[in-house]
């Protein structure tokens, strides 16, 4: 499978920035994806670019004011929509049985959900990250086919804050995930990717791509990230 390069734009970019983005080359082995705000989805439906969203309701329709389902999703052409962020979970209240829900929506819709998972840094340095993770895992993606989405392993901690895990520490979580789901869920890792560092994360055995968030609001630097995974 071609490896995820994703790019969250958070509640961040301009329609200036996507003319920016419509230079982007596609790189054998990699399928980029911006996942801009929503108000600029139907921008991309004219452009070569792959795209997806940052988040989508478990509801079809109905009266949820200022939601997006994800038939309006697939309607607009994403095929991707990010799910359970910890932005979401610590802002938002989400659960992991919301995302649950939102993710077997999106997959009913014949979209890929990108569902989020990280500790914090208490429970990293707590040594209690696995038994963290592994509760995310299981509730987020309690009876979803396993080939249908992708796991997103995010620290907390690493996230916008200039800190990555040792390519150890992320080999140990993609093993972890391996063990609980098998091998036909693609993981892939978010948290201060940049051009300098995506060479080494690029190298990392099982893992399927990356997710980054302000490191893609630059169409050079994001390029070179992706550059960085060509096959
Ligand atoms: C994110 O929030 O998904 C993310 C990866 O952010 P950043 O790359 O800025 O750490």
């Amino acid at each position: 499978m071609k490896r995820l390069i994703i790019a969250n734009w958070k509640m961040n970019g301009s329609i200036h920035l996507i003319q920016e983005f419509r230079s982007l080359k596609k790189i054998p082995g990699t399928e980029a994806i911006i996942c801009p705000p929503a108000c600029y989805l139907p921008l991309f439906s004219d452009t070569l670019m792959k795209f997806g969203a940052q988040n989508c309701h478990h509801a079809n329709n109905g009266a949820f004011t200022g939601e997006i389902s994800a038939l309006h999703l697939k309607e607009l052409g994403c095929t991707y929509v990010i799910l359970g962020h910890s932005e979401r979970r610590t802002q938002f209240n989400e659960t992991d049985s919301v995302v649950n829900h939102k993710a077997a929506k999106a997959i009913e819709h014949g979209l890929t959900p990108i569902i989020c998972i990280g500790e914090t840094y208490a429970e990293r340095h707590e040594n209690r990250f696995e038994q963290a993770l592994l509760s995310q895992i299981d509730r987020s993606t309690h009876g979803l086919p396993r080939h249908q989405y992708v796991i997103a392993y995010e620290p907390i901690w690493s996230i916008g804050t200039g800190l990555v895990p040792t390519s150890n520490d992320i080999q140990t979580v993609i093993n972890l995930i391996q063990q609980r789901l098998g091998t036909h869920t693609p993981i892939i890792y978010g948290g201060s990717v940049n051009d300098k560092n995506a060479a080494d994360l690029s190298n990392i055995p099982g893992l399927n791509g990356i997710l980054v968030g302000g490191a893609s609001l630059n169409v050079t630097t994001f390029q070179s990230i992706i550059d960085a995974f060509q096959a």
